[in-house]
């Protein structure tokens, strides 16, 4: 045995199957870390990790992490839980399941094995906000009882129990509020606002703008965001967070819209839709914090570059020879 295999972090990443869990496990593997991928395939696939497959780094266990897990691993890395509001709402008793019993369960793990556990929470704690840009200390404004609780809330007392863990049991943790992240791997059939104007586009198709197109959201490249999840995760244990991660460079839908048509070259018309409830009004992070404690990070990836690498990753599931099948094999 190679002395480097004695000294290898051990990492854990649920979720791993998923669209970020996927870019997470790669960028931890070159790393040198041991990664153990945990998955239900509820949104995730395994064409994601065919390729981490061989590694002898590299492990994949199929668990739903709403029931317990005894593994032995050295850090955790939470990302399981449907993102995207089709995916959430489709079962959304499972998505607050999966975001408060499967916390309980990860953070039960992390106690047990004396993990330092990081989780993937979201902008959505802040709801439909009402200051602007956001920063940590602002708590939110969230509807407990419309369609997007069940994930928000979900975050939120996932959030709760990750500090209460800390304070009474004196966990290492890290909570990330990751905004909204795009990139190659996002699941074509989500409904998110990025992977369906691309799609609508190369098919030219009318593009589907929800409400007048005047929201706004961050869009942060999914290379950038892992980097910032990893340094966060190497920060000193006093740093807890949370702490915003994306892109602060914000853009109305419609802006997104016309960006995505004339990168693509495409024929594409812009159709206007019902806005969905809840849909939040605004959404850029304030990186204060992330600048300060993760050792300078800032997005480093413009969004006409991001939208390009994507782009190239959808045209080739539209046109390769490997058309996207999620339900498939590896
Ligand atoms: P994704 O749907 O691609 O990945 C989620 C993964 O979790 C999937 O592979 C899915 O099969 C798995 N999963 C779901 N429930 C599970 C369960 N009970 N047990 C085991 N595995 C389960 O979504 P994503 O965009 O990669 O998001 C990953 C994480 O990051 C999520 O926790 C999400 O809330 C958070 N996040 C993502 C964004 C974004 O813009 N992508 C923004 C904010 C927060
Ligand atoms: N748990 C787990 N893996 C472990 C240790 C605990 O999945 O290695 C689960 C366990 O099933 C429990 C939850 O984590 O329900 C919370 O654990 P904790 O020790 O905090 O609570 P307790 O076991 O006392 O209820
Ligand atoms: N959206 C849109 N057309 C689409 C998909 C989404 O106009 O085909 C809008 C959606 O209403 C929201 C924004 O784009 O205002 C971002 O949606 P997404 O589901 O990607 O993320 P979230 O709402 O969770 O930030």
């Amino acid at each position: 045995m190679n002395i480097k295999d004695l000294v290898r972090k051990r990492a854990l990443v649920t979720g791993g199957a998923g669209f970020l869990g996927s870019h997470l496990c790669e960028r931890l593997l070159t790393e040198g870390y041991d990664v153990l991928c945990v998955d239900n395939f509820y949104t995730g696939s395994k064409k994601n990790i065919a390729h981490l497959l061989d590694s002898p780094h590299f492990e994949f266990m199929r668990h739903d992490i709403t029931f317990p897990l005894y593994v032995e691993v050295n850090e955790i890395f939470n990302l399981a839980c449907p993102a995207s509001p089709i995916h959430y709402q489709f079962d959304p008793v499972q998505t607050t399941k999966t975001s408060v019993h499967g916390a309980i369960n990860m953070l039960g793990l992390a106690k047990r094995v004396k993990a330092k556990i990081l989780q993937a929470s979201t902008s959505e704690v802040y709801g439909d906000p009402k200051i602007h840009p956001q920063r940590e200390d602002y708590w939110g404004h969230c509807n407990p009882i419309g369609i997007r609780a069940c994930y928000d809330e979900g975050k939120r007392c996932a959030e709760t129990l990750f500090f209460d863990y800390h304070r009474q049991h004196h966990l290492r943790i890290k909570v990330a509020r990751i905004f909204n992240t795009y990139g190659p791997r996002m699941h074509p059939s989500d409904g998110r606002v990025v992977s369906n104007f691309i799609l609508q586009a190369l098919k030219h198709e009318p593009i589907t703008v929800y409400g007048d197109g005047s929201q706004t959201r961050s869009f942060c490249y999914v290379d950038d965001l892992i980097d910032g999840m990893v340094r966060l995760m190497n920060t000193p244990d006093e740093l807890t967070g949370p702490i915003n991660l994306g892109n602060p460079n914000e853009f109305t839908i419609v802006e997104l819209a016309e960006k995505v048509i004339d990168l693509v070259g495409s024929k594409s018309k812009i159709i206007f839709e019902p806005l969905p409830s809840d849909d939040p009004i605004q959404r850029k992070p304030d990186l204060t914090l992330a600048k300060a404690h993760l050792d300078d990070w800032t997005p480093k990836i413009d969004t006409s570059e991001g939208l390009r690498k994507t782009i190239e990753y959808f045209d080739e599931l539209l046109t390769g020879a490997n058309q996207y099948d999620p339900y498939g094999g590896s």
